[in-house]
């Protein structure tokens, strides 16, 4: 079981000068001037449908960047088809086979489509290149790298035997085929979905989100070259519930691997639990969902480094992660010197398009994500249990921009203290100085949401207790920083509550779901 040793990919500077930042900008400039038009990818074959829709960057609504074909029912069916005839071969494939396929992918990555999934993801999801590269070019390698590390650490795990009879387990992948749901908001959770399903011996039918099936197609690409074989990885796009519930109506449907919103995981699960009678085996649920993640900071927390954590914890990626900072709460004492850093700090952070390397925020996601945060601002504005301190400002007549923006309410139940945005909105609640253990209890009681949290003290009792009482708060814990940047390999990622299976991607516990085990006595 000897694989090359996985380390976490280096991140690129892109600082002026450097020939990556140059590649990545001719780049992103050949995507933009080109009209790109993306079939649907079943058994290998391309097939174009005629049904499209077209694709624009968030922070250019009117440019097109081209169009997608979307699914009927019957390319769906072909796609179950195709993945159930594909897993005879694949499934019964060496490890070390379907091992080297994800490792290409990695290099492949690592080098000559470096600057096509980065700037892919610039221009379709609006991220500036320090976000791409984090995403869609470090932590999309690292996941592929330290997948392979986990699968053989799994294999390995064996029983014991006794003189006479030899025990062993053999990691069989699930007994039917995958739905991996990915969102738009990270590339590398794109591509990790289907792939460490795969990588298991599975195969997958991989749903992106309409918002991703550009970089999405480069991924396909990539799969392709590094030689996942045709029917391994189907990718569909289209009306969503016409595609999960054709594959969740296939008694072969055996798991499921999603990121996405609590809802459409809770509905997701409910069609699974009405058709029960109907599967084979009992599917595998896998899911991140959604999340209302918070910092706690406690008086003895230096107040410069309590603003950075919320700046960097809520307003990095435009706010648009499950772990994102969200609400936080500040004591008294340390709140006049927290403003005065945070409202500073922002003033001199600047917003726009991705293709200029000196904007911090760009855009968020779509109209429909515009509409929902402005109009908690808006809202927050009339309120008077709310008031805004920093941003608050918007406009979507070129993209969808959303000025980082502060709420501060004096009622700790306030909307956007308990309400997902998932954008670039933290609303700030002060506690009394007398009131620790209270707003210890208070954040555990209103955590609906279980993904991160963080705690920043320089007291050390302070700290411990905090990690106590908020243990079932947060499955992503961090003492003295945002609770943002999950790396593969370090900190494994994932929560309860409404916020998941909390099977820890980036670990073998998360491919631990997409194995069946069998146990093989032989007696000698
Ligand atoms: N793994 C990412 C982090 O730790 C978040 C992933 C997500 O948004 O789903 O920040």
């Amino acid at each position: 079981f000897q694989v090359p040793m996985a380390i976490n990919e280096p991140v690129k500077s892109y600082a002026p000068g450097t020939p990556e930042r140059k590649e990545v900008l001719a780049t992103y400039k050949d995507l933009h001037n080109t009209t790109i038009d993306i079939p649907l990818y079943i058994n290998g074959e391309e097939i174009k449908t005629g049904d499209t829709a077209t694709m624009s960057p968030p922070h250019d609504h009117k440019h097109i960047l081209g169009t997608y074909h979307k699914a009927e029912k019957k390319h769906v069916q072909k796609a179950i088809e195709t993945a159930l005839e594909a897993r005879k071969k694949w499934g019964n494939l060496e490890w070390e086979q379907r091992a080297a396929v994800f490792l290409k992918a990695a290099e492949l990555i690592a080098g000559p489509y470096r600057a096509k999934i980065n700037a892919a993801t610039m221009l379709a999801q609006s991220k500036n290149i320090f976000q791409a590269e984090i995403d869609a070019a470090c932590e999309f390698i690292d996941f592929l790298r330290f997948n392979v590390e986990f699968m053989t650490q799994i294999y390995k795990d064996q029983p014991s035997s006794t003189s006479g009879a030899w025990n062993r387990l053999e990691y069989r992948p699930l007994e039917g085929f995958i739905y991996a749901i990915t969102p738009f908001n990270f590339t590398a959770i794109a591509g990790n979905l289907p792939a460490s399903a795969a990588l298991m011996g599975n195969t997958v039918i991989w749903k992106p989100s309409d918002s991703q099936i550009f970089s999405a197609k480069i991924i396909v690409d990539i799969f392709k070259e590094a030689g996942v074989p045709d029917g391994v990885i189907n990718v569909v796009y289209g009306d969503p519930v016409m595609i999960t519930d054709t594959i969740l109506a296939s008694p072969d449907f055996a798991g499921i691997h999603f990121t996405g919103s609590t809802h459409v995981f809770k509905d997701i699960w409910a069609k699974i639990g009405s058709n029960i009678h109907t599967y084979k085996t009992y599917p595998r649920i896998v899911g991140e969902t959604g999340g209302k993640d918070f910092i706690l900071a406690h008086a003895s927390a230096n107040t410069k480094q309590v603003s950075t954590a919320i700046i960097r914890g809520a307003f990095e990626f435009q706010g648009q992660k499950c772990s994102a900072a969200s609400r936080v709460y500040v004591p008294k004492s340390s709140w006049a010197d927290v403003e005065k850093h945070l409202i500073a700090d922002l003033a001199s952070l600047k917003m726009g398009s991705p293709e200029d390397m000196s904007n911090f925020i760009t855009a968020v996601i779509h109209e429909g994500s515009f509409d929902k945060l402005t109009k908690y601002i808006d809202q927050a504005k009339k309120d008077t249990n709310a008031e805004i301190v920093a941003g608050g400002g918007y406009d979507k007549s070129k993209g969808y921009f959303i000025e980082p923006t502060v709420i501060v309410t004096k009622d700790p139940k306030y909307t956007t203290m308990c309400t997902e945005l998932f954008g670039p909105v933290v609303t700030i609640f002060v506690y009394e100085d007398t009131a620790w253990e209270e707003t210890l209890k208070l954040i555990d009681e209103t955590s609906e949401y279980a993904l991160t949290g963080a705690i920043l003290s320089t007291d050390r009792y302070a700290a411990t207790e905090a990690t106590k009482a908020l243990q079932n708060a947060a499955g992503n814990f961090y003492i003295n920083d945002k609770p943002t940047g999950a790396v593969v390999g370090q900190q494994p990622f994932g929560g309860a509550r409404a916020s998941g299976t909390n099977d820890k991607a980036g670990s073998y516990l998360n491919l631990l779901r997409w194995v069946s085990p069998r146990t093989i006595k032989e007696t000698f």
